[in-house]
């Protein structure tokens, strides 16, 4: 994504850690780094680290093969210095030697365990802990040109469930409709296809389901989630039920009761809120029509270079919501062996309400 102030998020890095009496985070490949310096690196076998030190000087330690990689992201564009390390060498000693020997150091919460290890053999005065308390609370906030970017990840995932009525017909698989949707994801605009859940009849009732080779009947209720990440980094994910044909009485009052509880739920947020008193906002509506026992999941999940991450709409959360989070609303219901319903929009708070990314309506799309 272009307009990623590298300076500026290496600084608030550093003033977090600082903050919390962390000497220094350290990042490997993965949301965190791409976040951090907008290097979208490869998880790879060798050490590519991002050493944000507590002072406010930060070093990137690459391998030496991956040097031109590194400096045509936006990381070469800033005056971060990039220290390569050739075959042979111990790029753990190398980071090792760039803090203090009884540093407190926060770690990557994606960072493989192999080099979670490597790293504490090669400081063995070091306390490790968890750099996503440094991180997330910055990551959570969506500056100007991230929501910008989850507002096209919505439209981009909003034109394919324009497109989802005409996969589903009575007689085609799950799988087959699966695909479809794939080559319509990455057609809207998507570099890469997340996940996409076709979930049919009986298997609508299990949430992630994703797809199998059941054949579509009349009568099914169809659940299709489906999500990809664009080539910013940011994701989008969006949920709509469908049916075949007529579900039955009893799926139409559930789904009524779901539409007004998803809706509720998007009234009620904003800036300021708790993120728990989202969650109740949909749940109370589906418990009052006693269908809270069928809602088995928390109501959202935070949404941006992750498909989930913080801040999660869930009870007992009570994180006040602030300008710029981006999260789910999502609730569903889900009868074994019967069928199940979800709706999913992703919002963008503000402070009088939020921005809704999808805007596909909610109204049962019945096939004929
Ligand atoms: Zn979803
Ligand atoms: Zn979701």
């Amino acid at each position: 994504m272009h307009g990623i102030d590298v300076a500026a998020r290496l600084a608030a890095m550093a003033q977090r850690a600082r903050e919390q009496g962390i000497d220094g985070v350290l990042l490997t490949p993965g949301p965190d780094l791409r976040y951090a310096i907008g290097y979208d690196a490869i998880p790879l076998e060798r050490l590519t680290c991002l050493v944000v030190r507590a002072s406010g000087e930060c070093l990137l330690v690459v391998p030496r093969l991956e040097l031109l990689a590194a400096q045509a992201s936006p990381a070469g564009n800033v005056a971060l210095e990039i220290r390569t390390w050739d075959e042979g060498d111990d790029p753990y000693a190398l980071v090792a030697s760039l803090l203090p020997a009884t540093a407190k150091v926060a770690l990557d919460n994606h960072m493989w365990a192999e080099k979670v290890l490597h790293l504490r053999e090669a400081m063995p005065g070091v306390t490790q802990s968890l750099a996503g308390p440094v991180i997330a609370s910055l990551r959570m906030r969506k500056d100007e040109a991230e929501r910008a970017a989850l507002v096209a990840a919505g439209a981009a995932i909003d034109s394919v469930h324009e497109l989802v009525p005409q996969f589903l017909r009575a007689g085609r698989t799950e799988r087959e409709v699966g695909a479809d949707i794939s080559d319509a994801i990455l057609q809207a605009g998507h570099e890469v296809v997340d996940f996409v859940i076709v979930a049919s009849g009986p298997n609508s009732a299990s949430p992630h389901h994703e797809v199998s080779d059941r054949v579509l009947t009349e009568g099914d209720a169809v659940v299709v989630d489906i999500g990809g990440t664009m080539p910013s980094g940011y994701c989008s994910d969006s949920t709509r039920t469908y049916a075949i044909g007529d579900p039955g009485e009893e799926f139409l009052a559930a789904y009524a009761v779901l539409q007004r509880a998803q809706e509720e739920a998007v009234r009620s947020a904003r800036a300021g809120v708790t993120c728990a008193s989202i969650d109740a906002a949909a749940r109370d509506l589906l418990v009052s029509a006693g269908l809270g026992e069928l809602f088995i999941h928390r109501t959202g999940h935070g949404i941006g270079l992750e498909t989930h991450e913080e801040p999660y709409i869930v009870a007992g959360n009570d994180l006040v919501v602030e300008p710029g989070m981006a999260f789910s609303i999502e609730p569903g219901f889900y009868l074994e062996g019967r069928f199940g319903a979800r709706i999913e929009d992703i919002v963008i708070a503000t402070d009088d309400g939020v921005i809704v990314a999808n805007t596909r309506p909610h109204d049962l799309v019945v096939i004929a």
